[in-house]
């Protein structure tokens, strides 16, 4: 067993914590949780409102799902766009699938505003599929794709793939067919199973070390209206017709919104006027996973990439799948290797109170990896890999696989941006921008809209 070891929190070098709160504070909107949901969300009410801003964190920031993930930005959801259409009918599911693509702009805006000079690589990442029934899933994501006006994107099948002649007629401009060895070097393995790959745009980005400059800069560029408390818990929030009241122990904020980006809400009792049915509305919500990773180094000679592998042909595209990444790291400060992380186990929790970040990475976890990464990437299937760094982290899932962002529908004071799911950095980013905008008065109805 190893301990919880991140190579996001590793490279965060600030080293003043922000203040724990002591005294009653007033504000306008309080965000609850410093992860990547709450400093977008202070960006984008700090850059586009003129309210007055909190934002509390029961830790440190950035410390949560946001530093222990496998920072790919991705713009897919955790559920096949085919399925959200039959769900939310093509004009709704068309609309959230480009708002998350269109975010990539969102967090351009972020980088440029706050001066960020911290790595964030775009480029072509790839999936391989193994299986029919997996190639059949994505030509009816593309068919629905195309029909919401969203671009297509590149998808090729091995000339050798037996189902090849199965495919309807229907799907044929969907695809193109390709030599096998095609499928092997886009995916970089030697596991001639794949049969099919799907390529679209993808980037990586150390989240923890994006969110903790970012809330740096907004915290010197706007302080009369930007206060940050680390180390506070907020216990509980009593939602009143036109404010909250939020408990945080020695203190209490009074606050006319809340934005709850708590991944999921399992250290807050939420009291509303009417009694506590919010509050078991939610802790029955956002179940909890735990996604393992490990991570080793190698010298830099590759460009960075971002591939996903669904090795088991009977399953899904919805069942975990592993996940590799290679990026530039720099390990010791001036000094640059490919970091390779590759994450994939993932163990359900009945109970999200039963996570804790101190908890030990189960070598079972490791293991599994370590027999991926030397059956499907690695070229030495004997080489003893050095793992500078195995971590693990909370994935928080909606009922839905939807991220949920806006009002609670029962008492508007309250808001949240969370229920991250496995794929978060891209949607907490719109999330921000989306409660900036509803505090602005937009109107508009979307599939993340809390029901
Ligand atoms: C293993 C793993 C791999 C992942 N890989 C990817 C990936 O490749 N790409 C991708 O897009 N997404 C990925 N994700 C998901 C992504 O990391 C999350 O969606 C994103 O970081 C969520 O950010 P957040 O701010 O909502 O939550 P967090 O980062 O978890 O932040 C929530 C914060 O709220 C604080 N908090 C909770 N309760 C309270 C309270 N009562 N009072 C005060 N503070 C409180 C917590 O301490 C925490 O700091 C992955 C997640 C995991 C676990």
């Amino acid at each position: 067993m190893t301990t919880n070891r991140s190579p996001w929190i590793h490279q965060l070098t600030r080293t003043d914590p922000f203040p724990s709160l002591h005294t009653d504070i007033k504000t306008d909107v309080t965000i609850v949780g410093g992860g990547i949901a709450g400093v977008a969300t202070a960006f984008f009410l700090l850059t586009e409102t003129d309210k007055n801003v909190v934002l509390v964190e029961a830790q440190q920031i950035a410390r949560g799902a946001t530093g222990h993930n496998a920072g790919q930005v991705v713009s897919y959801f955790e559920r096949s766009f085919a399925d959200i259409v039959s769900e939310f009918g093509l004009e709704y599911a068309g609309a959230a699938q480009k708002s998350i693509e269109d975010s990539w702009v969102l967090l351009d805006q972020m980088y440029t505003k706050a001066g960020l000079t911290i790595p964030l690589s775009r480029f072509l990442g790839h999936a391989g599929f193994s299986s029919y029934e997996q190639v059949i899933s994505h030509l009816k994501d593309s068919a629905c794709r195309e029909k919401a006006g969203l671009s297509l994107e590149s998808f090729r099948i091995s000339n050798r793939a037996a189902y090849v002649q199965k495919i309807p007629q229907e799907y044929s401009h969907l695809y193109e067919c390709v030599e096998h060895d095609v499928i092997m070097s886009l995916l970089e393995t030697k596991d001639p199973s794949f049969s099919a790959v799907l390529s679209y745009q993808k980037g990586c980005l150390n989240s923890a070390l994006f969110s903790d400059e970012s809330i740096v800069y907004l915290k010197n560029t706007y302080p009369e209206r930007f206060s940050v408390y680390e180390n506070t818990a907020i216990l509980k929030v009593v939602l009143k017709k036109d404010h909250a009241l939020l408990d945080a122990g020695v203190a209490t904020i009074d606050t006319g919104k809340v934005v709850l980006c708590t991944n999921g809400f399992e250290t807050l009792t939420i009291f509303n006027e009417s009694g506590l049915d919010i509050d078991t509305q939610f802790h029955h919500d956002v179940k909890g996973t735990i996604g393992y990773m490990s991570g080793y180094l190698e010298p830099m000679n590759k460009p960075p990439t971002a591939i996903s592998y669904f090795t088991n042909p009977d399953a899904s595209t919805l069942d975990p799948y592993f996940y590799l990444t290679r990026r530039q790291y720099e390990y010791e400060q001036g000094s640059v290797h490919n970091l390779i992380s590759v994450g994939g186990p993932e163990v359900s929790l009945d109970d999200k109170k039963s996570y804790s970040r101190d908890l030990l990475y189960p070598e079972s976890e490791q293991k599994n990896i370590d027999t991926f990464i030397k059956t499907i990437y690695e070229t030495d299937p004997n080489r003893e890999i050095d793992y500078k760094f195995t971590w693990h982290g909370l994935m928080g899932y909606t009922p839905n696989l939807i991220r949920r962002i806006g009002f609670e529908p029962k008492n508007k004071v309250l808001m949240y941006n969370l229920g991250c799911n496995g794929v978060g950095i891209l949607p907490s980013v719109f999330g921000g921008k989306r409660i900036a905008d509803l505090l602005n008065g937009d109107t508009s109805t979307t599939i993340f809209d809390p029901q």
